[in-house]
């Protein structure tokens, strides 16, 4: 059975023309970038080449890139290197619905002193601008809020909380991870200091990041070592990896229309569908402003686990909202912010597509999905609640 991959926020496949440019940097010209040999010194043009390519889809200049292991490190690398460069300052801003490779770094850093504020969203998963203005202080190190929520889609107006952050004299960062490639960016006109991505969200492999730094933002390095990545990042450089990630990022921006036309009308078609068939159903996250290849819906009365076991039957590959921690089903944080009622954030489902997913694919879904929800609301213990609950609409 043919394996119908909706799950493209947690991870994507490597896109063929990426594999070929990488290969050549694993069989051939394996040679170290730092070496004084001419075999190791012609991968250094293709590395240049790479941080080109990564610096043209952010709108950045070249020099203003450094290549990491993963969107995390990147994040932690913003973070530290704010709080280290600004030693007399105890206090961070962040949002309540960031990724755990913010949120708990600073959980941590509050065990070290550290104060955190964590600014609410809505119902809809808005930012609380209002809040977060309030939360700035003179003690305020940095404020890291992500670009894109990599559960429900929503985007938040990064430039103008970047601005209002910058008349404040306090570094901004944001962990754009699901953001890029997805939706255009262009760091020339913005008051963004730092800016996390991640080459697997972006048809790139695994194992290998980047972080923009604005020239002039004062920085410290998170790993000391060689003199890489003009002693901003030390460690032999992943070199098929930064090849792969420039690759990724030129053909970001080349399907960049599509993503924001076929993969949106795809995602719209399949929240329609799903909707129009299966009653107690809500998407989780303002609809309009929301990236364009992510849907998060929640069904009514039933465990999203069961609802991706059901589907995994299928070679369906979706993901949960919720996650299971010790032995308790707990809804994620991001659905508990945006207080999505229980019965509700228990079904939460999040779909995510890519420019390789077909019409086709999306059909099987619309198909598929609804007869499973009805199933696992018969089993349920609030089962016939919900079934009534649809046969009374
Ligand atoms: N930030 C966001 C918003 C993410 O979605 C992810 C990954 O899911 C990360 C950070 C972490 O990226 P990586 O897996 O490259 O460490």
């Amino acid at each position: 059975m043919k394996t119908i991959y909706v799950d493209n926020n947690a991870t994507t496949q490597v896109a063929p023309e990426v594999m070929e440019a990488m290969l050549p940097y694993f069989r051939d010209y394996y040679g170290n970038p730092s070496s004084m040999h001419t075999f190791g010194g012609q991968v250094g043009p293709k590395v240049r080449e790479a941080r080109e390519q990564v610096a043209e889809l952010l709108g950045a200049g070249a020099d203003e890139i450094i290549f990491t292991s993963c969107g995390s490190e990147s994040d932690n690398t913003a973070i530290r290197s704010a709080l280290a460069t600004n030693p007399d300052k105890r206090h961070l801003v962040i949002s309540r619905v960031e990724h755990p490779a913010i949120r708990s770094l600073a959980a941590s850093l509050t065990k070290q002193g550290y104060r955190v504020t964590e600014v609410p969203v809505d119902s809809q998963g808005h930012l609380n601008l209002e809040k977060l203005q309030k939360s700035l202080t003179p003690d305020t190190a940095i404020v890291s809020i992500m670009w894109a929520n990599n559960e429900t889609g929503v985007i938040f107006p990064i430039e103008k909380i970047a601005e209002l952050v910058r008349r404040q004299g306090i570094i901004f960062h944001t962990d754009a991870v699901q953001a890029v490639g997805k939706i255009p960016i262009n760091l020339r006109d913005t008051a963004i200091d730092m800016l996390s991505l991640s080459g697997h969200k972006l048809h790139a492999p695994k194992g290998i990041g980047a972080l923009y730094i604005r020239r002039g933002t004062k920085f410290s390095p998170f790993l000391i070592g060689g003199h890489q990545e003009q002693g901003r990042r030390a460690g032999t450089e992943n070199v098929p990896g930064i090849i792969g990630l420039g690759t990724g990022c030129q053909l970001a921006k080349k399907h960049m229309d599509q993503e924001n036309s076929r993969v949106r009308e795809l995602r719209d078609h399949l929240e329609k569908e799903l909707l129009y068939r299966i009653p107690n159903a809500v998407v989780n996250g303002d609809p309009l402003q929301r990236l364009p290849n992510t849907s998060n819906i929640s069904f009514e009365f039933v465990e999203g686990e069961s609802i991706l076991l059901m589907l995994n039957e299928y070679n369906i590959c979706a993901s949960s909202g919720s996650a299971c921690t010790s032995g308790s089903l707990e809804p994620s944080h991001v659905i508990r912010a945006m207080g999505v009622p229980f019965t509700m954030a228990h079904g939460s489902i999040r779909f995510s597509l890519s420019i390789y997913n077909t019409r086709e694919e999306i059909d099987f879904i619309i198909d598929k999905l609804p007869p499973v929800i009805e199933r696992l609301r018969l089993m349920s213990p609030f089962g016939n609640q919900g079934s009534n609950a649809c046969t009374r609409e």
